[in-house]
């Protein structure tokens, strides 16, 4: 039996992009099908997330006459994250596998034969798309989007470097993706968590088509900072190191202050003084960093995080 593909693509704002998009992946999905490298069941699917303008009856228009595109309308804007996440949470009822892609044709669609080979000949259940080069985008967005990645990696977040949200992912993989209650999505961080066999195809990016991007920089640095906070507690750990330090700095300032005294010239009260600023704020800053400690315990726990995932089970067999 073929597998059946269903392609998410997210949408907000899009009614430029809709028509041009839904040709160009027919196109795909009918080579796919001729190649019998997926069930004629195969479908695009379209979440409309919250968008204002007339994308959603596009969709409802397109999906009448196109056997091949379907889609979900969220309530109203939740943002990409989300809108990706209720995407392949829905398809997953009736795919095998799944590929998330933008609406804005970005990502480079001949990298879809790639993938699913990868699924299909090398048990691969996720196949992560990554740029190999960044010419098409503004030297403001590649120079932004190439720290974010070092950024993260120095924040202690694993992700995969250049890699966005177009990826293919087995059935099993979104059902296990489920079991991540967290709120603050940052989906990219997620699936390398989630484990199983992995592999990567590398694309060029393109420009974007028509429209413009949803992610000016003040949704860039949110998404940044979700990043970091929902996966990572070394910021707090810094904070701790930072209060380490500057307790150690106060002991060797408050030597300072007694040789000054000892040796005479300072004006009285001076030594008492510097020494308790220096030896206060580091016991304050060591303080804040053990209680810190303690929160990223409990904001761990109440992630409620599957703590394994089983990929075989003999039992089973
Ligand atoms: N998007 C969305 N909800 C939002 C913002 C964006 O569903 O609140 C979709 C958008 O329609 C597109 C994808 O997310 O399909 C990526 O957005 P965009 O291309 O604007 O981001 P960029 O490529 O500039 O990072
Ligand atoms: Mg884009």
């Amino acid at each position: 039996m073929k597998k059946v593909l269903y392609i998410v693509v997210p949408c907000y704002n899009e009614e430029d992009m809709i028509k041009i998009t839904t040709e160009e992946l027919t196109k795909k999905l009918e080579s796919l099908i001729k190649e019998k490298k997926i069930s004629n069941k195969s479908k695009i699917m379209y979440i409309n997330d919250g968008s204002k303008d007339n994308t959603w009856n596009l969709i409802k228009e397109i999906n009448k006459n196109n056997k091949y595109v379907t889609g979900i309308s969220l309530s109203r804007n939740r943002g990409h994250q989300n809108a990706l996440l209720a995407g392949l949470i829905i398809s997953k009822n009736n795919a095998d596998i799944i590929i998330s892609m933008d609406a804005d044709l970005q990502d480079d669609i001949h990298a879809i034969d790639q993938m699913i080979d990868k699924y299909n000949n090398e048990n691969c259940e996720i196949v992560y798309g990554v740029r190999n080069k960044r010419k098409t985008d503004t030297w403001f967005k590649r120079i932004t989007a190439q720290n974010f990645y070092k950024f993260m990696k120095i924040m202690g977040v694993e992700t995969i470097y250049n890699h966005a949200d177009f990826r293919l992912t087995s059935k099993r993989v979104i059902e296990h993706l489920e079991n991540y209650e967290e709120v603050n999505l940052f989906l990219r961080g997620i699936f390398p968590l989630i484990g199983f066999k992995s592999s990567i195809v590398y694309y060029e990016r393109k420009e974007r088509i028509k429209g413009e991007s949803k992610y000016p920089l003040k949704k860039m640095i949110a998404f940044a900072l979700d990043g970091i906070t929902s996966f990572s507690i070394k910021p707090i750990r810094l904070i701790l190191a930072l209060g380490v330090l500057i307790f150690i700095t106060s002991i060797i300032i408050l030597l300072y202050c007694l040789i000054a005294k000892l040796t005479g010239n300072v004006v009285d009260g001076w030594t008492f003084i510097v020494g308790s600023i220096w030896l206060v704020a580091g016991i304050q800053m060591f303080s804040i960093g053990i209680v810190g400690e303690y929160i990223g315990k409990i904001y761990s726990e109440t992630k409620k995080r599957p703590r394994y995932i089983i990929e075989e089970n003999l039992e089973e067999k």
